[in-house]
């Protein structure tokens, strides 16, 4: 039943920016743990005749990630109005792109070589968000807008992605790139970065009539364990002749399951039209250019140049999720001149706690310890049995009188031990094991 059918995933990534202010007015764009309705203006609560003036920071944060996910920038770009009702949406229409995104046409290799396929890099406002609570006995939802209007961009790729694993992959190179970047904290916890998977399955390798949406996932896991999740449901669907319904569903933690939420919408439900109070955005290839030759090292180039180095990919793909830790390894590994792979190990395993140690000291330490003499007798002992058990003819040797035995069974010893046992403990055990 495997092969029949191939999941053909896409996602979709919003990712708060930590600028200082919000994308349309200048209230505050912090809203993590501050008390409700406090960051908030006419502009942020969609209040009538408030006019939005477009954040310039979060707008170059935003080309920034297009350009590291090698996306083209729009010279000309726009922003539109997506019209849908909630009440966490106060204008009864989000401020986001449709036909001119600041970023388009992008590209993330994953380590198997597979091309992730990067449609568009857009900006928008972020929502209020909805409170479930209890006050005075009774159930109710109560509103804070203090996140309505903090800068959102959203990551979408094509339906290029086929594995939970292949999806986690991306998704932790999209999460370190971002704070690479230094343009976002992408939190998941604190949802400053959210994810949304569509997933269906084809059985003729093209693309299926349907698809379901699983949307506010918080962990990697999580999206992972909701694929496959999908996944399956989808197969036993089809086994029986049905066809999965189109629709959104939400990650059940509980019940480790996806739930159904809604019937999905389509594009022309939103009424896109162009924001008719921001005039279009022009955006200078110099300025452009400029970002791009200032790009810091990115997590995709960290795992290529450590790979390249002989180191394994795990350490590797561990090692770009941090940008200080990448620093210093990159010093390392400059520095080392061989054992790479072990010295990364040590750093990555904790071994030695690499914060206190300059990259130089990392070495030494780990070096000079790789020259301590072995004097444990138990374990010498292990090494003699084992050289004795597998030489029994030089055994014999030896005991016919050849002296010249005695040094061969003494190198295998030294060899087991990596030339690191105490010579003179070898010959002594040795010698008593023989008589
Ligand atoms: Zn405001
Ligand atoms: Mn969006």
């Amino acid at each position: 039943m495997s092969d029949k059918y191939t999941p053909i995933i896409g996602m979709e990534v919003h990712v708060e920016l930590s600028t200082e202010s919000k994308m349309f007015c200048r209230c505050s764009a912090v809203h993590f743990q501050v008390p409700p309705n406090t960051h908030v203006c006419p502009v942020c609560l969609g209040l009538p005749g408030a006019l939005p003036v477009p954040n310039g920071k979060a707008i170059e944060d935003t080309i920034k990630i297009g350009l590291a996910l090698n996306c083209q920038i729009n010279t000309q770009s726009k922003f539109d109005r997506k019209h849908y009702f909630y009440p966490d949406l106060p204008k009864g229409y989000q401020i986001s792109q449709y036909d001119q995104p600041l970023c388009y046409n992008g590209l993330v290799t994953l380590s198997n070589g597979k091309r992730i396929r990067i449609t568009r890099v857009h900006l928008e406002e972020d929502t209020g968000k909805l409170k479930h609570e209890k006050v005075e006995g009774k159930d109710v939802t109560l509103i804070d807008y203090n996140r309505s209007g903090v800068p959102l961009v959203e990551i979408v790729t094509e339906p290029d992605l086929s594995t939970a694993e292949e999806t986690k992959e991306y998704l932790k190179l999209i999460h370190s790139t971002v704070r690479f970047l230094g343009v976002s904290d992408a939190d998941m916890e604190k949802g400053s970065m959210r994810l949304e998977a569509n997933i269906s399955l084809s059985t003729d390798g093209g693309l299926p009539a349907y698809k379901v949406e699983v949307k506010n996932v918080n962990s990697f896991r999580y999206i992972g364990a909701a694929i496959d999740y999908e996944i399956e449901r989808h197969k036993n669907l089809l086994e029986k002749g049905e066809m999965p319904r189109q629709e959104t569903r939400g990650w059940n933690l509980g019940g480790r399951k996806t739930v159904s939420q809604r019937s999905k919408e389509e594009a022309k439900d939103y009424r896109y039209f162009p924001e008719p109070d921001i005039p279009p955005l022009v955006i200078e290839r110099e300025k452009v250019e400029r970002f791009k030759n200032e790009l810091p090292i990115l997590p995709s180039q960290v795992i290529a140049t450590l790979v390249e180095k002989g180191i394994r990919l795990d350490y590797a793909q561990t090692v770009a999720e941090n940008q200080e830790l990448t620093k210093y390894v990159l010093e390392l590994v400059e520095l080392a001149k061989e054992n790479i792979d072990r010295l990364v190990g040590v750093v990555i395993n904790a071994k030695e706690d690499w914060h206190k140690l300059s990259p130089a000291e990392l070495i030494e330490r780990v070096s000079s310890k790789e020259k301590e003499k072995i004097t444990d007798e138990d374990q010498i002992e292990m090494w003699v049995k084992e050289a004795i058990s597998q030489n029994s003819g030089v055994v014999e040797d030896y005991k016919r009188g050849k002296t010249n035995a005695l040094q061969f069974l003494l190198g295998q010893v030294m060899g087991r031990s990596k030339g690191r046992a105490e010579a003179k403990v070898v010959a002594r055990i040795l010698l008593e094991r023989l008589t």
